[in-house]
């Protein structure tokens, strides 16, 4: 995919892989697994763990800021909101925050999040698809950002809005049905997606002008055209055709109405080595030249971007408890499977996770390369991090990370077999080259895992 957003400086930069920020950000993982190891955040009695770069989500944060503010009109209204979703940990959210980025929301446990955050209504966005009466009060009351996703929806919100006065800026969410990328479950734009208002559908144009016509509070109009394995100029197109519609609206109803475009978020991440790329950089670049008009001062930006500000920055490490053969393929067994990596197990061929190996004191293992599985501690056999993966040969007591996984990954727990939430460690260097570490997130105990499966109830059958 390079090919189609390098130019200019930035095809050295994807020529040579990973740049100087890059590498800085693998070297301070390596001190922070060391670390992690040495002080007993990892090892026999916890074997797996999440670890997060606080110095690189302070680096992507402003690298975003920075593409947007190169590319629009000086006082051009831009919030950047995170997409809660790809790591809803308070503790992260509080960071981006305070990075001047703010939340996108998609249900009343993801608005908690980012309320008990800190972060403002102003700087919140509401979008899921399914938003209850009571979820839509709520949003409205707060002055929260509302994106409608269908007529039914705009029905409940027209009654909201004339039954009490809301600052909440309002848009419809469409669906430029632009096409889908090499993922299905991330292609947002196809034909069918279930998401928004079909903008090519018979009549569905004239339906999006028509309800602004009548409705002087809808604002704002909202496109998340995808996500991993969408090419950037898919993404471009969605955006374009989002700004062609408001500037249709605007120029039928002879007022700005539409004064805000929402973009969604969506930028892919290379998985497949330590580089950064796409950049914000380089998207934000391109969408300027796409869709020129967007940019010049006429209307503000909202961006909902989740996996490309957190993905390089997590970490999932966990203890090699065996090393064994079968069918003379050697397989660690980790602590690391589907309840971290559940996208991956599943799906590995639209997911594959590169795995690093460490050694018992945590430090890059060295040896030749060996052809081997890393497998996951679940009961069935295809809960595999990664199959068939050279890297050197791990033994009992080793190490096994897996890198990119900041998003999508181990902060969201799958509880299969009751296995436990890791604990999430925040790590940053201070003075003298050493780590230090900050807990995001407790590990969850049995006791914890017994209360959330009846075991408050556990006569509540007998009596039926
Ligand atoms: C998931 C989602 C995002 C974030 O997508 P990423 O690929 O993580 O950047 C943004 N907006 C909406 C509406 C989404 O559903």
């Amino acid at each position: 995919m390079e090919h189609e957003f390098a130019h200019g400086s930035d095809e050295g930069r994807a020529a040579r892989g990973a740049d100087a920020t890059d590498g800085e950000r693998a070297a301070r993982r390596d001190e922070a697994i060391r670390a992690a190891v040495e002080r007993g955040l990892l090892g026999p009695g916890s074997p797996v763990v999440g670890l997060l770069d606080v110095a690189g989500i302070r680096t992507s944060a402003a690298a975003l800021r920075a593409a947007f503010d190169a590319v629009t009109a000086p006082g051009t209204p831009v919030l950047h909101a995170f997409a809660v979703k790809a790591t809803p940990l308070v503790p992260v959210l509080r960071l981006l925050n305070e990075e001047g980025i703010g939340a996108e929301v998609a249900s009343p446990g993801e608005l908690a999040l980012a309320r008990a955050a800190g972060i403002t209504p102003a700087r919140t966005v509401l979008d899921s698809p399914a938003k209850t009466p009571a979820e839509l009060r709520e949003a409205l009351a707060l002055g929260i950002a509302v994106n409608a996703d269908n007529p039914q929806e705009l029905d409940r919100i027209d009654a909201l809005v004339h039954s009490a006065p809301t600052r909440s800026p309002i848009g419809i969410r469409v669906n430029p049905q632009v096409g889908g990328g090499t993922i299905g479950a991330t292609s947002t734009a196809t034909a069918t997606s279930k998401f928004g208002v079909a903008l090519q559908d018979e009549g569905a144009r004239e339906w999006v002008v028509r309800v602004c016509t009548e409705r002087p509070w809808l604002t704002r109009l909202h496109a998340h055209t995808g996500s991993q394995g969408v090419p950037l100029s898919l993404m471009a197109r969605g955006v374009e055709e989002t700004y062609a519609l408001a500037e249709e609206i605007n120029r039928r109803l002879g007022r700005h109405q539409i004064d805000t475009i929402d973009i969604g978020g969506g930028l892919p991440v290379n998985f497949a080595s330590d580089a950064t790329t796409p950049t914000y950089a380089q998207y934000a670049r391109l969408l300027s030249e796409a869709v020129p008009g967007l940019f010049d001062g006429r209307y503000g930006l909202v961006t909902e971007f989740g996996r490309s500000l957190l993905a390089k920055h997590g970490t999932v490490v966990a203890r090699v408890e065996y090393a064994k053969r079968a069918g003379g393929r050697p397989i660690a067994i980790t602590h690391a499977g589907v309840q971290v990596a559940t996208r991956t197990v599943y799906a590995p061929a639209s997911w594959p996770l590169r795995i690093a190996a460490y050694d018992p004191k945590g430090r890059p293992k060295e040896g030749p390369s060996v052809v081997q599985d890393i497998a996951g501690p679940a009961c069935f056999s295809g809960d595999l991090l990664a199959e068939g993966q050279t890297l050197p040969l791990l033994d009992q007591g080793d190490y096994a990370a897996a890198l990119d996984t900041g998003a999508y990954y181990f902060a969201h727990h799958y509880a299969y077999n009751s296995l436990p939430r890791p604990a999430i460690h925040g790590f940053a260097p201070a003075e003298r080259g050493e780590i230090r570490f900050a807990l995001v997130r407790e590990a969850q105990t049995p006791a914890e895992i017994v209360a959330e499966s009846g075991g408050d109830h556990p006569t509540g059958l007998l009596d039926l």
